[in-house]
């Protein structure tokens, strides 16, 4: 007897093949067969007249390693079908860690529901203390450039060689691990001061040991083509396969029109001429991100509680309204606040206004 039986579904195999009408045995975790099962029993029986069934969707581009040890089960991606996604990306992983990393990763880990001990230090050990937490989806992971740059000590645009080799060991380590290769999220602190050959550095690691880069790069705005060309070279020059992460232009905000054809253009091309470089990008009309993206560098460089004690002053949230990087922008929506509290509910204004109506 089957373990379950999925009636007379359309079966879309993923396989690009059109769909058929089939039923679908399992036993204990593996299908068995595919077809008309007509005389089969099975100890469930689940009617799938009219429904569309498949293999689980790959999600390509997650963050839901940054809340799963509040939620391991992450019901919201597993409950639509999702069953592998790709995390650690835009830069930001939770391993490795070092001491120099404790205020900045206890942080991140607060604010998404966790104020636990960090009981790992390399990539691979953070790996096994997921993988005994059992979660619900299969993950595939990037280890994120900014988390090395803090686990290093780098601050600014600078790294000095032992940081340097620090993070390629970083790299290194992660790979062996299991990781796919390096994210970086050039919109967000630490990684947003680092140099092109920085990170070209580290990306030959990653393609020394045939790996992708991942990359929320610099800008979307007024400086998209600058910022796809620089991921285009870094991916050539490190020798590695790369994935462009959600490439959107913002409403308003500066670009060029016509950028994003443009862009997408010029993946194509380098494709045509054999860059393996690939793109994935958002169902939304607006850009999504963090904002502290957008606040200018001079604020954020001395640190995240420089920047938000200097916030406090008035004058330097009209001087930010100005200098921000999406200043063009005419709509800004915020959705929601590090602390999870309404502090700051959601309205849509300009930048300068947004500014302005934060809370002190
Ligand atoms: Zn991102």
């Amino acid at each position: 007897m089957l373990d379950i039986l999925i009636r007379s579904g359309w079966i879309a195999d993923g396989t690009g093949n059109p769909r058929y009408p089939a039923d679908v045995a399992i036993e204990g975790d593996r299908i068995v067969d595919v077809g008309r099962l007509d005389g089969a029993i099975a100890r469930q029986e689940i009617d799938a007249q009219g429904k569309i069934v498949s293999p689980g969707f790959v999600d390509a581009h997650s963050h839901s390693d940054w809340s799963l040890f509040a939620n391991p089960t992450a019901e919201s991606t597993i409950r639509q079908g999702v069953t592998t996604e790709v995390v650690g990306n835009c830069g930001e992983s939770f391993a490795p860690f070092t001491e120099l990393a404790r205020t900045h990763l206890t942080d991140r880990l607060a604010l998404y529901g966790y104020d636990g001990p960090i009981t790992w230090s390399t990539f691979g050990d953070y790996l096994e203390v997921i993988r005994q937490m059992c979660t619900s989806a299969n993950l595939a992971w990037f280890v994120g450039h900014n988390t090395m740059r803090v686990a290093s000590g780098v601050s600014g645009a600078t790294a000095t060689e032992d940081q340097l080799r620090a993070m390629e060991r970083f790299v290194a380590d992660a790979m062996d691990a299991g990781a796919l290769g390096m994210s970086t999220g050039l919109e967000y602190g630490a990684g947003r001061e680092a140099q092109t050959p920085e990170i070209v550095r580290l990306a030959r690691v990653v393609g020394s040991r045939d790996g992708y880069y991942a990359s929320h790069i610099r800008n979307r705005d007024a400086h998209l083509q600058a910022a796809v060309d620089e991921f285009l070279s870094i991916a050539r020059e490190g020798g590695t396969r790369a994935e462009l992460s959600h490439l959107n232009v913002r409403h308003n905000t500066g670009a060029a029109e016509g950028a994003w054809q443009r862009a997408v253009d010029t993946v194509e091309r380098e494709r045509r001429r054999g860059l393996n470089v690939l793109i994935d990008t958002t169902p939304f009309l607006d850009g999504l991100g963090m904002m502290a993206g957008i606040l200018p560098a001079w604020l954020l460089e001395p640190g995240p509680e420089s920047a938000t004690q200097q916030m406090r002053d008035p004058a330097v949230r009209k001087r930010c309204a100005t200098t921000a990087t999406a200043t063009g922008a005419s709509s800004i929506a915020v959705s929601g606040t590090a602390c999870g509290c309404r502090a700051a509910p959601s309205f849509p204004s300009s930048a300068a206004e947004t500014f302005s109506r934060l809370p002190s």
